[in-house]
Formats: C-alpha cells, sequence, structure tokens
C-alpha cells in the first residue's frame, strides 16, 4: 500500500495562538494521527518553529517539520536571513523554490540551488516545487512538487491525469526523487491524486490551515 507524503504549508499564515489550537486539535486525534500510514510534514512561520516542535514533541505527534524557505548563505552577516543551521535546530525538512518565493521575491534557479546546497550541508531534506515539467531541479532535491501557478489557492486544481504526466516525464530525470502534487487538494480530490501510481503525496496550503480540513484530508486517505 502507497504511504502518501502530506506537506502542509502554512505560509505567512496564524498567530501563535491560532497555531495552538490547531496542535490542541491535533492532540484530541493524536491516536489517528499516529496511526496514519503516511507521513505528515507541517511548515509553519519561521517564527513559530520552536514552539511546535517542542509542542509536537511534548504531545508525541507523529508530524514531521519543514520550515518554509532558508537562507542561500551560511552563517554570518546577512541581516534577515535565516540559516541553515537555523533551520536546523527545529525542522528536519525545508521547502525551496514555492511559486510565492519565485513570484513574489523574483528567486532565481541559481539563488535556488545555493539554497539547495546550504539546505543539503546540514542534512535537511529539500522539497522543491516547479511549475512544469521543463523547469530545472537541482540535485540534492529530495522530493519535487509539481504545482501550476494558476492552480494554486485557486480552487481549480490540475486534473490527476495531467498531473500524472508532467511527473511521470519530471520523473524520467529524478527517477530517486519523491513526487508531490500541488495546487488545490482538498479532501474531495485528494484520492484521485493518490490514485495515480507516479504521485507520492501531496502538498497542501488552504487545506492544511484549518486542523478540521486537514484531518478530513486525512480520512480520506484511510
Ligand atoms: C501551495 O501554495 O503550494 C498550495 C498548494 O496551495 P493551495 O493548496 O492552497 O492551492
Amino acid at each position: 500500500m502507497k504511504r502518501p507524503l502530506i506537506v502542509g504549508n502554512w505560509k505567512s499564515n496564524k498567530t501563535s495562538t491560532e497555531m495552538l489550537s490547531w496542535i490542541d486539535e491535533a492532540v484530541k486525534q493524536k491516536e489517528f494521527i499516529n496511526i496514519f500510514p503516511g507521513q505528515m510534514i507541517i511548515c509553519p512561520p519561521f517564527p513559530y518553529l520552536d514552539l511546535f516542535s517542542r509542542e509536537i514533541l511534548k504531545h508525541k505527534l507523529r508530524i514531521g517539520i519543514g520550515a518554509q524557505d532558508i537562507s542561500p548563505f551560511e552563517l554570518g552577516a546577512f541581516t534577515g536571513e535565516v540559516a541553515a543551521e537555523h533551520v536546523k535546530e527545529y525542522a528536519s525538512f525545508v521547502i525551496i523554490g514555492h511559486t510565492e518565493r519565485r513570484k513574489y521575491f523574483l528567486e532565481s534557479d541559481e539563488l535556488l540551488s545555493k539554497k539547495v546546497a546550504q539546505a543539503k550541508r546540514v542534512g535537511l531534506s529539500v522539497i522543491y516545487c516547479v511549475n512544469d515539467e521543463d523547469m530545472f531541479i537541482p540535485d540534492g532535491v529530495d522530493v519535487f512538487s509539481y504545482e501550476q501557478t494558476w492552480a494554486i489557492g485557486s480552487g481549480k486544481p490540475d486534473t490527476p491525469e495531467h498531473a500524472a504526466l508532467v511527473i511521470e516525464n519530471l520523473k524520467k530525470l529524478h527517477p530517486t526523487v519523491l513526487s508531490l502534487y500541488g495546487g488545490s487538494v482538498t479532501k474531495d480530490n485528494v484520492s484521485s491524486y493518490m490514485s495515480e501510481n507516479c504521485i507520492d503525496g501531496v502538498l497542501l496550503g488552504g487545506a492544511s490551515l484549518k486542523f478540521d480540513s486537514f484531518f478530513s484530508l486525512l480520512q480520506a486517505l484511510s
């Protein structure tokens, strides 16, 4: 049986109080969360990585932790940057090259390759986002996520058939890298992506924000 990889990207959402309520609700469903046959990773905003990781540990929740970005530089005089060493204290995963980083912060392939190198230097697993099959994926990436720009947060997902076609093509060049589909995934459509052989999991934005929608999505896969 496939063990789906479910990655929730909270983006620049939530206060610490809202995050703690999400965790409270997860604790109530701890038994289910801990026996879910797949792997779950939540990527909170940087300032909450510490608190989130302590709460997850305290409540023994089987949820992995990821950051949403990382500095392309080593530790040093780079004001405002969050270096690989900082991330590694709290997280095992990092999203690099999300569409919103490329769109609003004009991140280039060259910059993103530096970020991947920094992440790998400290042993973080990299979840790398691309929008089509022609986009460059640097060496060292552990998981790629295919998501069309227009499908993100729009309620208009790509079809499972087309997503599978793109992902199959990406896997021809990167056969050992795990794959995610991202873009308007909900509890109602998640199974159709997971039933495609080449898709190993999903990247969630909106559906990961409220615990009940995240939980219904897990239930749809159980
Ligand atoms: C995303 O931003 O990567 C994403 C998949 O968002 P949503 O699920 O809200 O479309």
